[in-house]
């Protein structure tokens, strides 16, 4: 299995990160994406420690639609931010997560859609695919992307809590859609629906961890061996095997991310 987006760096994971690591290769997470957050000194000082534990597993660096506001008056910064902690790393392998989050008021719209786009431009002139979350802002997402990517960057919703819609235009752009441990809660029965209709060959699972815990885990704080369970309820609803789904997520993940191994 593949853990698309997990942030083992954080925190929550600062005490017992190689226990938790051991588990996720015991219960059969061969691989994970481990999510940096580009504005936090201290993530990205973790990653290092955490990139020994795991060899396998492979970064992604970017600002949050959360944390875009820090930059309100600096927008130049953004580009350089990004790229110093990408060059401190190697197997980068994505620009992310980045988007739009206009449930939560961290940052105002103007200044995430700015932070956003200029990041798309960085992950197009780096040849690097993208990791979008994306809330509540299904129009100025979409236009981003199609504005700044130029139809030459790909990439992946990321927590998929979309419609059919926003999926639907998703594909259409090329990008892959990946099911966290929502997918499992018992009012999610529109986030079912589109998962049993994302092609195989789009599809990603995640945990989000330390994030969004699948139940019967629900509000523990989640961890990458988990994503077992993303995966049983995604192959239930698509009427296909677990078997299926781990191989369709794992051939996604190295079409999507493959190209960082030679870092
Ligand atoms: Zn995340």
């Amino acid at each position: 299995m593949i853990d698309s987006h997990c942030h083992l760096a954080d925190e929550a994971f600062s005490d017992d990160v190689g226990a938790v690591v051991d588990r996720a290769k015991a219960a059969g997470v061969e691989q994970a994406l481990c999510i940096l957050d580009a504005t936090s000194d201290i993530e990205c000082a973790r990653a290092e420690q955490v990139a020994s534990l795991w060899r396998a597993l492979r970064f992604a660096v970017g600002i949050h639609p959360h944390q875009a506001e820090g930059f309100a008056n600096t927008p130049d910064d953004v580009g350089v931010a990004v790229t110093e902690v990408c060059k401190r790393h190697n197997r980068v392998c994505a620009i992310g997560e980045i988007g739009l989050d206009y449930h939560y008021d961290f940052s105002q719209p103007s200044t995430q859609i700015d932070v956003f786009r200029r990041q798309i431009c960085l992950a197009h002139d780096c040849g690097l695919p993208i990791v979008i979350h994306t809330r509540e802002a299904d129009e100025d997402t979409i236009n981003a992307v199609q504005v700044e990517g130029q139809g030459a960057v790909r990439g992946v919703f990321h927590c998929f809590t979309g419609g059919m819609s926003l999926a639907r235009q998703a594909l259409d752009l090329g990008f892959y859609v990946s099911f966290s441990g929502i997918v499992t809660f018992k009012r999610a029965d529109d986030i079912r629906e589109v998962a049993a209709y994302v092609p195989a060959d789009r599809l990603l699972v995640e945990t989000d961890s330390p994030y969004l815990a699948p139940v019967p885990y629900r509000g523990k704080r989640n961890e990458p061996a988990w994503v077992a369970r993303v995966v049983e309820v995604v192959a239930e609803v698509r009427g296909e095997s677990t078997e299926a789904v781990i191989e369709a997520c794992q051939d996604s993940f190295a079409r999507l991310f493959g190209n960082c191994e030679a870092n």
